[in-house]
């Protein structure tokens, strides 16, 4: 099923998100755990994908698997960083032949320590996989946004002014970059419905549940932390299960008060941990049936 078709079917959809293993890394515990999570019922499940198309393989099996065996639908990530036409064709194929309809487009980062001539890249930046992935059909098609900004991009109004470029190119969807701070969502939403921006948007949302986590997560996204997230830290950094039950507390307030603001669509980064995401999920079961 196409996802803007869940959008138009759900009052709430929330959503999970996997990774799969590194590339030449056997799957392990990593089918079970997205099955374990499966089970929670989410609206879809999104599957990452590394920037340079290193593992597509497993990101290929880990969609599948959802999509075909685990009876849930499949958002796959793809990103075009450095890619190559026939290379990003050849992986929409494979999509098609796995019966998965969903791709969120991404550019990915540039890999560390590899140089790019950026004038002479198939794709430079997301919306022109937008439009490959258009102009191939068949695929509802989501895209990355960022409501405190891309960490690229100093200019928050420029960062939504490049979002129009995903929009011409006919993205469906769009999936935030993780907060802590519900008020950057709901300025974000604000100011996309003053430049006319209408397409739905999904709320990021990291359960953070280890203290060796959080430096690495706000410095990819940019997040800012709030004082009540920091005191949390403070507390209960040096005691893992603690920060694990308040780091879920945490998470399950922020969807509450999303959801009690009119957000329809929570996107829930799972980092593979399918008692985190199942915690979340049954504190608000009732919410969200
Ligand atoms: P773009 O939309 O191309 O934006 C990149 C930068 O270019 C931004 O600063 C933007 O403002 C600027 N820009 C865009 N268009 C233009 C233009 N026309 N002219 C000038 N500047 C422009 N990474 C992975 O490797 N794998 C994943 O699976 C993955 N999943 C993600 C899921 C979500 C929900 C999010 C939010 C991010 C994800 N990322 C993933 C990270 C993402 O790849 C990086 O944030 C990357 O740096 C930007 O990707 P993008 O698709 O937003 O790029």
């Amino acid at each position: 099923m196409f996802i803007k078709d869940i959008f138009e079917s759900k009052e709430t959809v929330i959503s999970l998100e996997v990774f799969p293993p590194k590339p030449e890394v056997p799957m392990g515990d990593v089918l079970p755990a997205v099955h374990a999570l499966a089970k929670t019922k989410p609206s879809y499940m999104s599957v990452t994908y590394g920037a340079g198309g290193g593992n597509t393989a497993n990101a290929l099996e880990v969609a599948s698997a959802i999509q075909n065996d685990f009876d849930v639908t499949a958002l796959a990530h793809l990103t075009c960083v450095g890619a190559k036409r026939e290379n990003i064709i050849g992986i929409l194929d494979s999509f098609k032949n796995n019966n998965i309809e969903n791709i969120l487009a991404l550019r990915g980062d540039f890999p560390q320590g590899v140089s790019f001539d950026k004038d002479r890249m198939d794709y430079k930046y997301a919306y022109e996989l937008i439009r490959e992935i258009k102009a191939y059909g068949g695929f509802c098609v989501g895209g990355a946004c960022y409501p405190e900004g891309h960490v690229e991009n100093p200019n928050k109004e420029k960062d939504i002014d490049n979002l129009l470029y995903k929009v011409e190119a006919g993205v469906d969807f769009l999936v935030t970059q993780l907060f802590f701070d519900n008020n950057m969502l709901y300025s974000f939403l604000y100011r996309l419905a003053a430049k006319n921006i209408s397409v739905p948007v999904t709320a990021g949302i990291m359960p953070v549940t280890t203290a060796g986590s959080i430096k690495r997560m706000c410095a990819m996204s940019g997040a800012t932390l709030t004082p009540k997230f920091r005191n949390m830290v403070d507390k209960f950094g040096d005691k893992p299960e603690a920060l694990k039950q308040a780091g879920i507390a945490y998470a399950t307030e922020q969807i509450i008060d999303l959801i009690s603001n009119g957000v329809r669509r929570i996107h829930i980064y799972t980092m593979n941990k399918p008692e985190i995401a199942g915690k979340i999920m049954e504190n608000i079961s009732s919410i969200i049936s």
